[in-house]
């Protein structure tokens, strides 16, 4: 194992292992907050807790750069902490036990939190040495983004000039991300008239094999949705009584398995054996989803599930099944190849007399994400007249960081990649959320890019940061704020 002091650049490696041995986990973030604190008083530097206990640490332009305009840079102070089943460390009260090869770093055990130390790494190596050229610095240390961006949330802007934001949360080299979604959960009830019937003969249908994955970034990747798959043996039934259904889990989740439960007067389960053949044999899957897998059995519940008596509801539920909107709805024109407005049915619920779904809207303009949450609401209305739509509640709504097609921050950084590296960056959105959306709706004008260097497999044990992508992307972080005048 090689020696951690010699890891360069060495101040940003420096602060980064003071930081690695404070538990900084959310919600646990006072110390790292008193650490940030410390580190300005001790350099006489101005600095502030905020309403939402961000820190902010400010600095004067050097010279010949006392007047130019300031620049946030922006990070967030918790990480995420996992660890492998074996470890014995306790995350709330201990630091971590860094490990390198000289190639990568990593902790022993647990996350490494390089998400996102190494931005505050990065601000505290600039803020400590008095050879590297700035405009004036606004450093933005945020709390508890991963858990819900609560800190970002209740950032008082009065507190920073800047309009120029260096977002420092991103773990791809090479990537200038500069548009991430906004979203809200749509919760929709229904309630139903209906009558009980013991059915004699019950059977499950299921949906399996799927892929699932990130409701947000997985979604413009082909990735079916399990609830939506169940139509497809519906549509191949009748003089069935429904009983219920259920599937799914998490609302950022893309559902991966989900079943129904059906009934009959007399035995059907040769009949219903012959329908999910068919369904198999027709690969509705295709390449992204090879595995999805149709299945019948015969069940006995005991009279647990009870069953629409009127058959009619069946139909409703098929079409229900067959028509609720979901995965991708628009593609960005601004951005080649990002999803710009997507939604993902994640959670159905059923008892006797209610259903509820939950519907994540993402995207990235907020009127994307309004005209969606008007398609869910109609689609909700236009349900069987025998199902009442009870109606919509929203939540945990969060804003768009839309694109700027006028953004000088954005030429200036894509200018001093293509002079460091010899190549063009990647230029890119993501679908799914970011502290930019923020900070761009509380900052008039804001015009921001998140970057950063390589870390693999974040909010897992195996999470790894690459050395030499740190030196690269800390000389880039330099040149930037040079030419900053
Ligand atoms: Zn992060």
């Amino acid at each position: 194992m090689n020696d951690l002091t010699k890891l360069a650049p060495a101040k940003v490696f420096s602060f980064f292992r003071q930081i690695a041995a404070i538990p900084h986990g959310s919600g646990n973030t006072a110390q790292i907050a008193q650490f940030c604190l410390d580190f300005a008083a001790e350099r006489g530097l101005k600095a502030v807790k905020d309403a939402g206990d961000n820190v902010i640490i400010y600095a004067d332009g050097t010279p010949g750069y006392e007047n130019s305009e300031p620049i946030i840079i922006q990070g967030h102070m918790d990480m995420v902490c996992e660890k492998t089943a074996d470890c014995q460390k306790n995350m709330e009260t201990d630091g971590l036990d860094l490990l390198t090869d000289g190639e990568w770093l990593w902790a022993d055990g647990t996350t490494l939190g390089g998400d996102d130390g190494i931005a505050l790494a990065y601000m505290f190596a600039l803020l400590d040495s008095d050879d590297i050229p700035h405009p004036p610095l606004e450093c933005v240390i945020t709390r508890d983004e991963e858990t819900g961006m609560f800190g970002a949330e209740l950032f008082e802007a009065e507190n920073v000039r800047g309009k120029k934001i260096l977002n420092i949360d991103s773990e791809e080299e090479g990537i200038l991300t500069v548009s991430c979604a906004g979203g809200i959960t749509a919760h929709c009830e229904f309630e139903f008239s209906r009558h009980r019937y013991d059915s004699c003969y019950e059977y499950e249908i299921s949906v399996s094999g799927l892929r699932g994955g990130h409701s947000g970034v997985d979604i413009g990747k082909g990735r079916l949705n399990a609830f939506e798959m169940l139509a497809k043996p519906l549509e191949r039934l009748s003089d069935f009584y429904f009983g219920t259904i259920s599937g799914g889990g998490k609302m950022n989740v893309i559902p991966q398995n989900a079943s129904i439960i059906i009934g009959s007067d007399a035995d059907k389960l040769e009949a219903l054996e012959k329908i999910i053949q068919k369904c198999n044999d027709m690969h509705y899957g295709g390449d992204a989803e090879p595995d999805l897998l149709f299945s019948v059995k015969e069940i006995n519940t005991n009279h647990q599930v009870k069953y629409f008596e009127n058959k009619c509801y069946f139909y409703y539920m098929e079409d229900f099944l067959k028509f609720f909107p979901t995965g991708v709805q628009s593609m960005s024109e601004s951005i080649e190849g990002m999803v710009e407005t997507s939604l993902n049915m994640g959670v159905l619920e059923m008892n006797d007399i209610f259903m509820s779904c939950d519907f994540l809207i993402r995207s990235n303009t907020d009127s994307g994400k309004d005209a969606v949450v008007e398609t869910v609401r109609s689609f909700c209305e236009s349900i069987g007249d025998e199902i009442d739509f009870d109606g919509m509640t929203l939540s945990a709504e969060y804003p768009a960081w839309e694109y700027r097609k006028d953004s000088p921050l954005r030429d200036l950084m894509v200018e001093v990649f293509r002079d460091q590296y010899g190549r063009e960056p990647v230029v890119a959105g993501i679908h799914a959320g970011l502290e930019c959306g923020i900070f761009s709706k509380k900052i008039k004008d804001a015009d921001a890019v998140s970057f950063g260097p390589d870390i693999e497999n974040i909010h897992t044990p195996k999470e790894r940061l690459n050395i030499a992508s740190v030196q690269r992307t800390w000389e880039f972080l330099k040149e930037i704020l040079r030419r900053s005048k």
